[in-house]
């Protein structure tokens, strides 16, 4: 299972070491010096499907990675947050948009990556959006609108093709996927 390397203890500068601290059962890096152990875990990213009408709202992204391709608003969530709070947070920083979370739609498992995304419904209170910082464009965008071939990443083409499939049929229901490691593009 991929483990990010840790050379340096956070704590106290001095050399980790892969091993494995008594009593857990998997390698974890513990320092040399200081016997602080780095417990690494999966990062949560937290965003919206911003919907106004049959409409969604994308963000085409001004920050590496993927800059100039489109995404949905999301992001890391911060510590002292709740996955709904972030998710919020990321739709106002991204699309300047204010939105109404209407409950979580979608988890993505991305293991190869320690990510874990959670993606929820919502609503525009109205029309009025704009580019953050972190974006060269929003826009809304019909289902034929959708570019698809200039996605910026595998959990939002999931998130808008599940998002589509459910308003056509008039229910949305909850959606999960395991994401493995893409090919290489
Ligand atoms: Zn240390």
């Amino acid at each position: 299972m991929p483990r990010p390397l840790m050379k340096y203890c956070p704590q106290c500068g001095n050399k980790t070491e892969p091993i494995i601290p008594e009593g857990d059962n998997r390698v974890r890096d513990v320092c040399d010096s200081c016997d602080l152990i780095h417990y690494q875990n999966p990062r949560i990213i937290a965003g919206c499907i911003p919907a106004w009408d049959d409409k969604v709202l994308l963000c085409k992204r001004a920050i590496h990675p993927r800059k100039g391709f489109w995404t949905l608003p999301a992001g890391f969530m911060e510590l002292g947050e709740t996955t709904e709070q972030a998710a919020l947070r990321e739709t106002l920083e991204e699309a300047e948009a204010v939105v109404q979370a209407q409950g979580l739609y979608a988890v993505f498992n991305l293991p190869h990556i320690n990510q874990v995304y959670m993606m929820y419904r919502s609503a525009l209170l109205k029309p009025e959006f704009s580019s953050g910082i972190e974006s060269l464009e929003v826009r809304l965008f019909a289902e034929h609108e959708i570019p698809w071939g200039s996605l910026a990443f595998e959990t939002m083409r999931l998130s808008l093709e599940y998002y589509f499939q459910d308003m056509k049929a008039g229910a949305f229901k909850f959606r999960s996927a395991d994401i493995e490691k893409p090919l290489f593009r």
